[in-house]
């Protein structure tokens, strides 16, 4: 299968891994947009939030148990931070293999652009 985030979960291709267990790898953002950018991805090639089942709900919820802990190693967890799941074309989803971005380290506006 030809997805980056696949090859990334295999070792195929080279990132900066910051978590991997059985289910969820978390790897920092090529093109950061903030002091801290993290993608947490499951191990399995879900394109969309919109392709998500009910059996699937244990690792939804294991990409934001990830994203705390990462939080808390990064020095966010009082500071705050964002997570964001970008689904389709409005969105700006360019990567079709589900992946929460934690964003954090400086002060973000709000509403998003
Ligand atoms: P999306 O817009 O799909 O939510 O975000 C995709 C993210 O993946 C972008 O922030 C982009 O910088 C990141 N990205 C794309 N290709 C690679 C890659 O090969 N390695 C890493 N580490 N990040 C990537
Ligand atoms: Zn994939």
């Amino acid at each position: 299968m030809d997805c980056i985030f696949c090859k990334i979960a295999a070792g195929q291709i080279p990132a900066k891994l910051v978590h991997e267990d059985a289910e969820v790898v978390a790897f920092r953002d090529i093109n950061p947009v903030a002091p801290t950018h993290i993608l947490i991805i499951p191990r399995e090639h879900i394109e969309t939030v919109n392709d998500l089942e009910p059996g699937q709900a244990g690792m939804v919820g294991k990409l934001h148990l990830v994203a705390r802990e990462l939080a808390r190693a990064e020095g966010l967890s009082e500071r705050g931070y964002r997570l964001i799941l970008n689904c389709g074309p409005e969105a700006g989803q360019a990567v079709f293999h589900i992946h929460l971005h934690l964003i954090g380290g400086r002060k973000m506006a709000w509403p998003p652009g």
